[in-house]
């Protein structure tokens, strides 16, 4: 008797349906007729049928219409398509594009409209699940997450787990960097350029995985960059270091995803077999004159690794446009812009001081010269993307959003940019989604709330007009976002112009 009591009590926190198979709803959503795009192994077979959500978890779903009743909103999906909200793996929500920290305390407004509106163009987009690839504070998480509309944020803790004066630290003024990097890895060879009061045992990576794991991280963000552009060479991890952090993150549950884009990084994370790189293979060295059809033998080896052991491969190919955009005006009087960036912010970066990191980048630098060079390196890009698709790669979506302080990474507008320079690339439709739902809620462990559309899971979902397995513009052809189960009007997400 105390069983079938206990039943009772119990069975309502689990289901809203009824014995004879009624949903009874007190805040629900019901979409009927709409086209179901969703995976659980990045295989489809869309249909035509019905989603019931209640609150914010998907309750329903099946082709057979729904009997239903209670409080719930009804949408007519007819001539529709839905699939799984999107994940970006690879953003810094704590960046105001194009600004550095001076030009914020100069223009705090702007700053201000920016971070406001910044969560609201993710979803405009369509990506209600974005993972911070590097380091983000308390008060950054706090107010990101104080916003009354914003994505589910994941991290990676205080700080990425750099080498000592290695890649981004090398960026801080010396006597920051240390205390703006308390993840940094202790490095033998750095000795004599950390500060005493650092003590070694801190910075093992034994003792930074586990400080990223308190402050509440799903992945352990690490660095493999020798350095670009002018800057002198920069220390790296060991493979013994590296070793260290991949055990320590799996045995702390976390996932390691690591900063790499050259030959040279690419094949250093392939043979100690990381579980993400968190950019694509574009900087070829000594192959960087080859022409833009040829891949060859020695990068093929090294995406064969990658192939071979799943390594996740993010391909970032925004970062080279988002960079080339600051060439010409031409990126700025884009239309779309004026949904997803302040209007004022948007006027900033048209005067000479918001050109203030084209003008550092590129100098009198003719655009046709700076189109050629990111041009190939683009395409190379693209080429390594193409050969990892039809291979069978685990391809992850992310943008890098902003990859530098440089106004052509908006939040949300990046999103749409990166998934149609993939179907430039040649990656099939299919793939292109799975990258952005399935295998990025996969290989970050997210699966079993998000990246696809199933009975239990968040309702994170994207309606929209066009399909996507049949057209890159479907993406930017959203009518609704549904976050955790709130049905939202793209229109609505807006930048208030
Ligand atoms: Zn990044």
């Amino acid at each position: 008797m105390k069983k079938i009591i206990l039943l009772i009590v119990i069975l309502p926190l689990f289901s809203c349906k009824d014995t004879q198979g009624r949903l009874t709803l007190t805040q629900g959503v019901h979409i009927s007729n709409i086209t179901i795009i969703s995976s659980e192994d990045a295989t489809y077979s869309p249909y035509v049928g019905h989603l019931v959500i209640e609150k914010d978890k998907i309750v329903y779903l099946d082709k057979n219409e729904p009997s239903v009743s209670g409080k719930f909103e009804k949408i007519d999906g007819t001539g529709k398509f839905v699939i799984p909200g999107l994940i970006d793996s690879h953003v810094h929500i704590t960046e105001v594009q194009g600004m550095l920290p001076h030009h914020m305390e100069k223009y705090p407004e702007l700053a201000e409209e920016f971070n406001k509106q910044m969560p609201r163009s993710y979803l405009y987009h369509g990506f209600t699940t974005l993972i911070n690839l590097g380091g983000i504070s308390e008060e950054q998480l706090t107010s990101f997450n104080a916003q009354p509309i914003k994505p589910d944020l994941f991290h990676t803790g205080r700080s990425g787990a750099s080498v000592a004066n290695g890649y981004p630290m090398n960026f801080a003024p010396e006597q920051f960097r240390f205390e703006g990097t308390p993840n940094f890895v202790y490095l033998e060879s750095e000795a004599d350029n950390i500060p005493a009061k650092f003590e070694p045992s801190d910075h093992t990576p034994k003792a930074v995985v586990s400080r990223t794991k308190n402050s509440g991280a799903i992945a352990v963000k690490s660095y493999y960059e020798s350095g670009f552009r002018n800057m002198p060479k920069l220390p790296v991890p060991t493979k013994s270091i590296m070793d260290d952090l991949l055990s320590e993150a799996h045995s702390n549950g976390l996932v390691l995803t690591v900063h790499g884009n050259s030959l040279e990084a690419h094949s250093f994370l392939a043979d100690v077999g990381v579980d993400v790189i968190a950019h694509g293979l574009w900087n070829w060295g000594k192959y960087k004159d080859v022409p833009k059809d040829s891949l060859p033998t020695e990068i093929r080896n090294v995406l064969d690794l990658q192939i071979q052991k799943q390594i996740g491969y993010t391909p970032t190919l925004t970062v080279i446009a988002g960079e080339e955009a600051l060439a010409d005006d031409s990126f700025l009087s884009n239309p779309e812009l004026n949904k997803i960036v302040p209007k004022k912010l948007l006027e900033w970066y048209r005067t000479e001081e918001g050109k203030w990191f084209a003008k550092d980048l590129f100098g009198d630098y003719p655009a046709e010269e700076i189109h050629a060079i990111y041009g190939r390196i683009q395409a190379h890009a693209k080429l390594a993307l193409k050969y990892l698709s039809d291979n069978g790669g685990l391809i992850l979506f992310g943008t890098d959003t902003p990859s530098a302080p440089t106004y052509g990474n908006q939040p949300g507008h990046n999103g749409f940019w990166e998934l149609k320079l993939m179907d430039e690339a040649g990656v099939p439709l299919d793939q292109i989604l799975a990258s952005a739902t399935i295998n990025n809620a996969k290989a970050f462990k997210l699966f079993s709330d998000v990246g696809s559309i199933k009975v239990g899971k968040k309702a994170n979902l994207i309606l929209m007009t066009k399909n996507p397995l049949k057209e890159i513009e479907a993406y930017n052809a959203i009518e609704n976002i549904v976050l955790r189960g709130k049905v939202l009007i793209r229109e609505n997400l807006s930048a208030k112009q």
